[in-house]
């Protein structure tokens, strides 16, 4: 089960994952990007972090909102208004409950998915964080009913395999569509930060 002692473990080890990956989302937007996706990252988690250590301790809806909020708040460049909808649609998704399962956990990365799809307009297949985030959920739904610990190993596996399969897209959103056909052969920089956000599910969230 995972409670709300559980959620706040797992958001602050999903932001000092981020964190600890600043100087490598740095060089991977880089390559395709301005270079900054890194450092907008570190600071909308830092920020989020911040929130989610003054929000009550028991509520699993109010450390989401709190989480959100501090993505939102931390001036981390496109990416961060996408990512902290992540976390606001979990808290909707959350309204309410003690305990989040499996089907809950799949609602809420479902919901954060439709936002960043609603909120960026980007597709599957433009080359941005969709390409590992999309994977991600359609296999926590589709695993739902295996328990945690296999529903977030295929989950992270989806995501790794998004993340390699950006390398083969022309980016059509965001910055890097400037690069065109420059950006072949690179891997996205949000899809890299989706895919390390995802790994951390399986690691802090058990049975
Ligand atoms: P910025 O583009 O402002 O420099 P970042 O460098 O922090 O922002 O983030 C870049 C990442 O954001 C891209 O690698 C891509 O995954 C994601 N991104 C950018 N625009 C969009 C969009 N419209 N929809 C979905 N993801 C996007
Ligand atoms: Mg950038």
């Amino acid at each position: 089960m995972a409670d709300a002692a559980a959620i706040r473990r797992l958001l602050f080890a999903m932001a000092d994952a981020v964190i600890a990956k600043k100087d490598y989302l740095c060089e991977v937007d880089a390559g395709i990007g301005d270079g900054d996706h890194g450092i907008g990252m570190a600071q909308s988690f830092t920020k989020a972090k911040e929130r989610l250590s003054a929000s009550p301790a028991a509520d699993i809806a109010g450390a989401l909102k709190a989480f959100g909020t501090g993505v939102m708040s931390g001036g981390g460049g496109a990416s961060g208004a996408l990512f902290s909808g992540i976390y606001l649609e979990g808290a909707k998704v959350m309204a309410g409950k003690t305990d989040m399962t499996p089907a809950d956990l799949a609602a809420w990365w479902r919901a954060g998915l439709e936002s960043v799809k609603a909120r960026g307009r980007a597709q599957p297949g433009d080359k941005t964080m969709v390409d590992a985030l999309e994977p991600a959920v359609l296999a926590m739904e589709a695993n739902a009913g295996a328990g945690f610990a296999a529903q977030l190993a295929k989950a992270a596996e989806a995501a790794d395999a998004g993340v390699e399969a950006t390398k083969n897209m022309v980016a059509g959103q965001g910055r890097s569509r400037y690069a065109g056909e420059r950006s072949l052969g690179r891997q996205d920089a949000g899809a890299t930060s989706v895919a390390i956000l995802v790994r951390v599910l399986g690691e802090i969230i058990r049975e």
